[in-house]
């Protein structure tokens, strides 16, 4: 029941701010969770491992737990249905044509995992087949398969060669179409290509976003960092109503992104730097004594580590706002800013995750006046 699954999710988020941070929630503004209004079908990407059964018929699905066998699924009610119907074409194709599925323990066989992506903004669809091989036979026909589907936009290979759990190479080809689709959250457009990191729940991610813009309240003369910025999708929102963003992501190719997309939104206002979030700010802090008004985090779950939270509370900014995807550490690090004179100011939790156990949280503290 979804109303239920919000409701355990809203008290897991009290229970940990209460238990794990001991805070009185009586000052704090909690507002009640924010769910989809339709929870299903949400999710813009899948990407399954292609096996064959014993009886030699191929399926395509998720383990079973601790297991590498796979779970054959013809529907999956959290994932965009175009991708259902995706499977499906791509599936007969491979038993039609007998063309050759990857075995992870003999390391032989060519096709090993099927992705794809829909842009919820724009409907472009993308494919993407992951190969052990050079060359996928009768590629044409999948082709001519794959296009009847409304929206298809790119269909590509990517190779991988090697003897590994990563999913995906490094070498693509498109072998249709363009390399990537186009999205929008907000007003911010996105070209996501296979290989890049994008949110999968498109629309509450803007929620989010929108969110946190409002917790940061900014008027246009602030310089905010984005720490854990991925492919700076919070520093582009926040661009337009910033003076100035900095933006700071550990993965590069990320970071090439953010700057292509800062590009292609003529975003000029907006600064990404690759490196650990813990060692950057701490080093612009030394060298360049940076100011900052807004600090936005947005770790893994594990949170932030407590360097990185020693150098927010010297720089002084005036709001940080945390997003979390782990209410657990969360409480922690909010418990930590809240003994260095930051105070609790509100908490929203939203269902970025409908069905599953992931609980999304944003913060915002303020810095007590002394
Ligand atoms: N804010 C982004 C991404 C958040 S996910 C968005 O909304 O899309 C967390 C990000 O933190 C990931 O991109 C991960 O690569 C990055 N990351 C993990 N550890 C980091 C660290 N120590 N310093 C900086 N970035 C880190």
């Amino acid at each position: 029941n979804y109303e239920k699954q919000l409701e355990i999710k809203q008290n897991r988020v009290i229970s940990c701010l209460e238990r794990i941070a001991g805070f009185d929630l009586s000052y704090v503004e909690v507002a009640p969770i924010i769910g989809m209004e339709d929870p299903y079908y949400y999710r813009n990407k899948v990407q399954l491992p292609v096996g064959k059964n014993k009886e030699g018929k191929i399926v395509m699905g998720f383990y079973a737990k601790r297991t590498h066998s796979i779970i054959n699924m013809e529907t999956c009610y959290i994932q965009s249905d175009i991708n259902n119907d995706i499977f499906k074409i791509v599936g007969e194709f491979l038993q039609r044509n007998n063309i050759s599925i990857y075995n992870e323990k003999t390391h032989k066989g060519l096709v090993r995992h099927i992705i794809t992506r829909v842009a919820f903004t724009t409907g472009e669809v993308m494919v993407c087949l992951v190969i052990n091989g050079k060359k996928l036979g009768k590629q044409e026909e999948l082709i001519k398969e794959l296009t009847k589907i409304s929206g298809m936009t790119s269909i590509c290979i990517n190779y991988n060669l090697e003897n590994t759990n990563v999913i995906m190479g490094e070498k693509v080809k498109t072998i249709w179409g363009r390399d990537y689709i186009t999205d929008y959250i907000g007003d911010i457009k996105y070209q996501i290509s296979p290989t890049s990191f994008y949110q999968v729940n498109p629309i509450q991610t803007k929620v989010i976003y929108e969110k946190a813009l409002e917790f940061a309240d900014l008027t246009g003369k602030e310089t905010v960092w984005d720490l854990y910025c991925g492919i700076g999708t919070i520093s582009l929102f926040m661009a337009g109503k910033a003076k100035q963003v900095y933006g700071v992501e550990i993965v590069e190719d990320a970071i090439l992104d953010a700057r292509r997309n800062a590009k292609l939104n003529n975003i000029d206002n907006a600064e990404f730097f690759i490196g650990a979030a813990e060692e950057i700010l701490p080093g612009k802090y030394k060298e360049d004594s940076i100011h900052a008004d807004v600090i936005v985090v947005d770790p893994p779950r594990k949170g932030c580590d407590e360097s990185l939270l020693d150098t927010i509370v010297e720089i002084k900014p005036e709001k940080v706002v945390y997003v979390s995807c782990d209410p657990a550490t969360l409480a922690r690090d909010l418990k930590y800013l809240a003994g260095k004179g930051y105070e609790l100011k509100k908490v929203q939790a939203i269902d970025q995750f409908p069905h599953t156990v992931h609980i999304e949280t944003i913060a915002l503290l303020q810095r007590e006046i002394l």
